[in-house]
């Protein structure tokens, strides 16, 4: 087998990783897994940690394991699971063949393993109520209080242990507590629950099971028995080092998993909790977990955002020790900077305005051929017509422009892209509203193509799109969903979600050649943004999602400006 590299490292992760390796801890091996509780869509920050375990495991050719950490039956379902598995194999990730695991597998394990702790003095049946166990708890100030069930024999806990299993009692009548020490400074290890009764069927284990284990028990010992060697989680679950290093030092003492904590990612003008996300589900405030308005994975696809692009974001925020609320416009600048390179560029008009070239003959168009990418010949031409009748960007027309404005005004010039340069002539009104119907315009046979092929050089260059041969199309306007930069510090989330976050736009046009357009497929539409076909596409009636504008205000705020 190849050696494992050691990284030029880059953070504090693999500084601890290539420290294991070379002191051959874990015989040089690297394990890592993610660990998904199927009761949600995966989202950026999940992403950050698929890229962070999966990305290890491939720089150290070591493994990571897909875990579903399914122990709450609670809110969790295969079509998460199913979503999970699609979201991950997206982002570019494989665990590999029988790397696949669910925590619900390890059911009689881990219940096995609570009898041992049982059998050795290291468990109890506790039958304080849940009030009655946060009060006996303490606080940071004082130290916690003996549960008068502490010291029940091991024939009476054993006995009580089996009987919470066959279903005899109600939710909250008895849990099985680890017994640790009460006046422990850390308050996690104050005696803490390591399995309790939950009348309530899993989705895997139907009905049956009563009794589940706690995250704190359950997770540790999954490591342990899949042989994770690092096993990554976020900040919070600093203070369960102790409990984990515990338990599985009790249980399985020979397979110790290092735990190491890194800063959950937050992305500002979003919420990441996954109670919130939830929320924002069932209350119809988005159209579902897809909607491309939400920070999941499946919302980021369906939006436009390409895989790359997410991956380039999590390389380029690392891992850090410290929790700090990432600049949605960094995520946002690794997708355009993606898209910039791959997509290709066509003519689109959102809000059309009708121009009529009025010396350009009636039943006569003719063809142009125009690039697809301007750096990249690769990406080939494809062929845009141009005739008589044609629409321009409402905004590209000005009746009394200030001087500044290089599009088209009473008496000016304009190129079109890729085509001539048009002069305006006159302009057709609304008697009542006085809103300009339609310009005519006189073309400049003499012009055709850019400069220097096409001779005289104007000011300005605006896109169009031929009103014969244009296609019908919906874009959807996407802006932030909320309008405050940090609405997961709110109490109170919903109030800020952004009215406008969703804009449709019913009547635009977009060039001939995106007709049959696959979902999916992104382009720049020229001056506007880039554009990604939408899965409710019909035939011949393309919908586009706004993946990003064109304008980065990434650079500007990097440049501090
Ligand atoms: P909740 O929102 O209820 O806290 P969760 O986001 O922790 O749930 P899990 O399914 O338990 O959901 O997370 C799976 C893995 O993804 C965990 O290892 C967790 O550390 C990681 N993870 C979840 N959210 C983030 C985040 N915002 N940033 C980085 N990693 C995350
Ligand atoms: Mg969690």
């Amino acid at each position: 087998m190849a050696q494992p590299t050691i990284s030029n490292s880059t953070d504090f992760i693999r500084d601890i990783i290539d420290e294991d390796i070379r002191t051959n801890k874990h015989a040089g091996r690297v394990a890592t897994r993610f660990p998904p509780e199927p009761n949600g869509y995966i989202h950026i920050g999940h992403a950050k940690s698929v890229c962070l375990n999966f990305g290890l495991a491939r720089q150290y050719q070591g493994t990571c394991n897909l875990r579903l950490d399914d122990t709450d039956p609670a809110g969790e379902s295969m079509e998460f699971v199913e979503s999970i598995i699609r979201d991950v194999h997206w982002l570019g990730f494989d665990w590999g063949e029988g790397r696949l695991f669910y925590a619900s597998d390890y059911f009689e394990r881990l219940y096995s393993f609570a009898l041992e702790f049982i059998k050795t003095g290291n468990a109890y049946v506790c039958s304080l109520s849940p009030d009655e166990i946060r009060e006996y708890r303490g606080t940071f100030t004082e130290p916690g209080k003996e549960s008068p069930y502490r010291n029940r024999s091991v024939e009476e806990n054993l006995s009580l242990f089996k009987r919470m299993r066959s279903g005899e009692f109600e939710d909250g009548a008895h849990v099985l507590r680890a017994k640790i020490d009460m006046a422990a400074p850390n308050i996690v290890m104050r005696d803490p629950i390591i399995y309790r009764i939950k009348r309530e069927p899993h989705y895997r284990t139907e009905t049956k099971w009563v009794i589940y284990p706690m995250y704190d028990f359950a997770h540790c010992l999954s490591d342990a028995m899949e042989g994770i060697t690092h096993s990554i989680c976020t900040l919070e679950f600093e203070n369960n080092r102790p409990l984990y290093d515990w338990i599985v030092e009790k249980l399985i003492p020979a397979n110790r998993p290092k735990q190491i904590e890194f800063a959950r990612l937050s992305v500002s003008y979003t919420v990441l909790s996954k109670r919130r996300l939830i929320e924002l589900v069932q209350k119809d405030y988005v159209n579902g977990w897809d909607d491309p308005r939400m920070p999941t994975v499946t919302g980021m696809r369906r939006r436009g955002y390409s895989p790359e692009a997410i991956r380039k974001f999590c390389a380029e925020i690392g891992v850090a020790k410290n929790d700090n609320l990432i600049d949605v416009a960094l995520l946002e600048h690794c997708v355009r900077d993606d898209l910039n390179e791959r997509a290709p560029r066509v003519m689109s008009v959102l809000r059309p305005l009708r121009v009529v070239i009025d010396n350009y003959p009636e039943n006569r168009a003719e063809v142009f051929e125009c690039q697809n990418h301007p750096q990249n010949p690769d990406m080939g031409i494809r062929q845009v017509p141009f005739s008589r009748v044609l629409y321009i960007e409402r905004d590209d027309f000005m009746e009394d422009p200030p001087k500044k404005y290089h599009r088209l005004g009473p008496g000016r010039e304009v190129r079109l892209r890729n085509a001539y340069v048009i002069k305006f002539e006159s302009m057709v009104k609304d008697e009542q509203t006085g809103e300009v119907l339609e310009i005519h315009c006189a073309y400049d046979p003499q012009t055709r193509n850019a400069p220097p092929a096409g001779g005289r050089k104007v000011p300005g260059v605006i896109h169009w799109v031929s009103a014969e041969h244009g296609v019908p199309a919906e874009v959807r306007l996407y802006d932030r969903l909320f309008s405050i930069e940090d609405p997961e510090s709110e109490e109170d989330f919903i109030p800020n979600l952004n009215p406008n976050s969703l804009e449709i736009v019913t009547n635009c046009y977009v060039e001939q050649s995106l007709k049959n357009a696959k979902p999916g497929s992104q382009y720049q539409f020229e001056r506007l943004g880039y554009f990604c076909v939408d899965a409710d596409t019909k035939a011949g009636k393309p919908v586009f999602n706004r993946v990003v504008p064109l304008r980065d205000s990434w650079t500007k705020i990097a440049e501090g400006k």
